[in-house]
């Protein structure tokens, strides 16, 4: 394959030549104070793409993907006298709901349909019915519709009832705004290789520092421990071997991040984007799955145009340099995804829309 191919899956994402390149430095020992270096760095600027966590909040880095991250946060985080209502309304809020079993956390779910907003009113009985709830768990942004949840009356609940906040933010971290402070929140789970454009490798768990002052880890497993990254990670060392060159390439995507303009201007070119293909694609007659304003800047869902599998759609594309997504789960037949992160220039995405024309008005 000779070809550049566009990816348009929610992550991993095309990275620059500039990330490229910084994978291909020097070979680096992980006990190394120069490898120490960089993890430090890597931690200070992850914390300052939102200024205002910068403060009260540690960025804990992983080996892993986005899922590590969020598993960590969970395993870490819910205390074993604690109990965790989790609020789900797609694939991301149903493995969060797997996760709290697996590792035997006590917890209740509000769960939605998958095309359904979360159920705010029914959080608001259950933290009202039951006051050993200590942690609200929810997912930001929820892929696998491409739905933004509102976190923002959320995390209001969060605040008015005390209750901490844990949030799933591996596919809104970089371009979606994140109000710490405001919406409580104790944790939020990232990942290197979606809005931060990297590649897959590394993730990480940002945390309110004064927790790990005045709690002790809930972790029963040794390597989701964020408490021990934490120990080491405060000289910038992990207490694994962390994935190296995926370092090289996270500092590099977040400098990169920083020389644009950070997550707003971020959020705003993924803003294009995603209007115009729902746009363009409206006009060619498909329909999305929600409506406008409950979107993310990063993803849109369809239903499958007429006539058309999943399947049909996606190698076609694929042959013209494309590769899109389909549904998940219960949705798997019903729907296609088209995200934007990246780095996508405006050209690929006006050759995309004029690709999806030709399919759907001549086959190929
Ligand atoms: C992609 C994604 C994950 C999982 O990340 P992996 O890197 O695939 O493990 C978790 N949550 C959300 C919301 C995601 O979009």
């Amino acid at each position: 394959m000779n070809k550049k191919m566009i990816l348009l899956n929610p992550g991993p994402v095309n990275i620059t030549e500039r990330v490229r390149c910084a994978l291909l430095q020097e070979d680096l020992c992980h006990r190394d104070t120069e490898c120490a270096e960089l993890t430090l760095d890597i931690k200070e600027r992850l914390i300052s793409v939102y200024p205002k966590a910068a403060k009260d909040y540690e960025a804990i880095l992983l080996t892993g993907s986005g899922t590590c991250a969020v598993e960590a946060m969970l395993a870490t985080l819910i205390p074993k006298d604690g109990k965790a209502l989790v609020v789900n309304n797609g694939l991301y809020g149903e493995k969060i709901v797997t996760m709290m079993t697996t590792h035997e956390k006590s917890s209740d779910t509000v769960t939605s349909q998958w095309y359904d907003p979360i159920n705010l009113t029914e959080v608001e009985n259950r933290l009202n019915q039951d006051s050993t709830i200590t942690h609200i768990i929810a997912v930001h942004h929820e892929t696998s519709t491409g739905r933004l949840n509102d976190i923002a009356k959320l995390g209001k609940i969060c605040k008015n009832n005390n209750v901490a906040l844990l949030l799933d933010c591996v596919s809104s971290f970089g371009a979606e705004a994140i109000e710490f402070d405001v919406w409580n929140l104790e944790a939020c789970a990232i990942t290197a290789q979606k809005c931060l454009h990297s590649v897959p490798g590394l993730s990480g768990v940002i945390v309110k520092r004064s927790v790990f002052d005045t709690r002790s880890s809930a972790a029963r497993s040794m390597y989701l421990d964020l408490y021990a990254y934490y120990k080491r990670q405060k000289q910038g060392y992990f207490p694994i071997t962390q994935a190296v060159q995926v370092s090289y390439a996270l500092r590099e995507a977040l400098l990169e991040l920083e020389d644009m303009g950070g997550w707003i201007a971020r959020h705003r070119g993924y803003a294009i984007y995603s209007q115009k293909i729902r746009q363009t694609l409206q006009k060619l007659g498909l329909e999305t799955i929600l409506a406008e304003q409950y979107y993310s800047n990063m993803l849109t869902s369809f239903k499958l145009p007429a006539n058309y599998t999943y399947e049909q759609i996606r190698d076609t594309l694929k042959k013209s340099g494309f590769v899109i997504y389909g549904g998940s789960w219960e949705i798997k037949r019903d729907i296609l995804r088209i995200a934007n992160m990246g780095n996508i220039q405006p050209d690929d995405i006006e050759r995309f829309l004029e690709c999806f024309h030709r399919l759907l008005f001549h086959g190929v």
